[in-house]
């Protein structure tokens, strides 16, 4: 089917208005029409060719909402009409040990890719949300609770899940004492969401201006990381650390913060970080791990737990072709905290 997005041919170009096939929907896919997209930092580096490997041309966007519009002969779950999302992914292997455990995102064959993955039948390279619609199998796609703000709800499909699934793996709630370090679009949602488990949550900034931020989204507490006397005092205080900073960053101050068998986990940056000292992780038996989003079954547990307890990112809404623009304020770290493009402004002409 003809289509329309905003793409970009070239690491240095612009996103443009972008005519396009989506492939013909088989049996088990999904038609929907995208009404929000969420503008993910990772939407940026891949637009920018910041890790290497970007297709072009490019349409990146994996924070999708809309609603069904057609439908294969062998879809089961969905009919048309129905509100539905799609996050990072639209496939996997579906029979290796990770995909049986509804870990789709751990896939030993790797999971395909909202945009820049590879159709595992066409081979064709798949191209993101920035665009009116999307064809996907019945699998990957995620059913909107009632109740939850369309509008406003796209983010939780990856800032959302990338940090709710941590949360639930290192068990935050009641009792529990969850830092979260950086307080950008992730790190607000690992505020929001830990919060809402019932956990004491602790913002750790470098400056002090961020408390009231803090408070605002259910912190108990704000952390200056570089106010020494505070650190010390902090130590041995957290169970477990959100670390959402985007770029190369520095561990070591956060390591003495973890109480035994605490775990900091890194879900933000991709690459190296600073040189890192053992000592506090041996002495202490704490651990540094990594997570990458959520399987389907708990993306969808993390939609329905945001519409029990009215979770929602804190977005700006923008119109598809003031991407670019958004593009040099996310560089800025200026939004707060989530741009969602309102997909009604591309018109198809
Ligand atoms: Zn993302
Ligand atoms: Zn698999």
């Amino acid at each position: 089917m003809k289509t329309l997005g905003y793409a970009c041919t070239s690491a240095h170009a612009p996103l443009a208005p972008f005519s396009f096939e989506r492939r013909a929907p088989r049996a088990n896919d999904i038609v929907m029409e995208i009404l929000y997209c969420g503008v993910c930092h990772s939407d940026l580096h891949w637009a920018r060719n910041d890790w290497g490997w970007t297709v072009f041309p490019a349409i990146p966007g994996h924070e999708i909402v809309g609603r069904v519009i057609e439908i294969g002969p062998d879809v089961a779950k969905y009919k048309i009409g129905d509100y539905v999302a799609v996050g990072c992914m639209v496939d996997s292997c579906q029979h290796c040990d990770q995909c049986r455990k509804d870990e789709e995102q751990l896939c030993r064959e790797g999971n395909t890719g909202t945009y820049g993955g590879f159709d595992r039948f066409t081979k064709e390279h798949t191209l993101g949300g920035y665009s009116k619609h999307l064809v996907v199998r019945e699998e990957f796609v995620l059913r909107m609770p009632d109740g939850l703000d369309l509008a406003k709800a796209a983010p939780l499909l990856c800032a959302g899940i990338t940090t709710y699934s941590p949360l639930k793996t290192w068990k935050a709630g009641p009792g529990s004492r969850v830092g979260v370090i950086g307080l950008g679009g992730l790190g607000h949602m690992a505020v929001k969401l830990a919060a809402g488990m019932g956990a004491h949550v602790t913002v750790l900034s470098r400056s002090p201006d961020k408390a009231e931020d803090a408070r605002a989204l259910g912190a108990a507490a704000l952390l200056v990381s570089t106010d020494d006397d505070a650190m010390a005092k902090a130590a041995n205080g957290f169970d477990l650390i959100i670390d959402t900073v985007p770029v190369k960053h520095d561990l070591n101050p956060y390591m003495p913060l973890l109480d035994v068998d605490g775990t900091l986990v890194i879900v933000g940056q991709i690459g190296p970080v600073a040189e890192l000292s053992t000592v506090p992780l041996i002495l202490g038996r704490r651990r540094i791990a990594g997570s990458p989003i959520g399987g389907i079954r708990e993306t969808q547990e993390m939609l329905d737990f945001c519409a029990e307890k009215n979770i929602l990112p804190d977005c700006e809404m923008i119109r598809m072709d003031e991407i670019n623009e958004a593009f040099e304020r996310m560089e800025k770290s200026d939004v707060r905290y989530r741009f969602v493009i309102d997909m009604a402004s591309l018109q198809v002409g």
